[in-house]
């Protein structure tokens, strides 16, 4: 698997906004937030997608989505609400080919997939 830009600040070879980290995911700002916040969280254990999840054992996938939920409430979005997206594949929108969860809040966001 060839390196991503998420490799590579997993792997502290080039700058990001981390806003949180422990020893399965790392979660950094967004360089070009869509919301007023926008957070990207990854596993430290890398997939390219959500479908290569399904070869994850079950506790690892959930651990990563109990954290994505952490790091919303360490951003002080439990009480407000948030969106998360995953975007898989082309048609799916997905630009970097490492699994990360989108967190967008801290305003009101409108639609519902906008
Ligand atoms: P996706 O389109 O779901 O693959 O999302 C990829 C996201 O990564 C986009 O929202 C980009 O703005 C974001 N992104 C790309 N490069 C960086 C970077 N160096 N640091 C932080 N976010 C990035």
């Amino acid at each position: 698997m060839s390196d991503t830009i998420f490799d590579k600040i997993l792997a502290g070879q080039i700058p990001a906004q981390i806003v949180y980290e422990d020893q399965d995911i790392l979660a950094f700002k967004d360089i070009s937030p869509q919301a007023k916040i926008h957070v990207l969280v990854i596993p430290k254990k890398k997939a390219r997608n959500l479908s290569e999840l399904q070869s994850w054992r079950a506790d690892e996938v959930g651990t990563f989505f109990q954290k994505v939920a952490a790091v919303a409430d360490k951003l002080g979005l439990a009480n407000s609400g948030y969106r998360t997206v995953l975007n898989t594949g082309r048609e799916g929108g997905q630009s970097v080919d490492y699994v990360h969860a989108h967190i967008l809040g801290g305003e009101s966001l409108s639609g519902h997939f906008a």
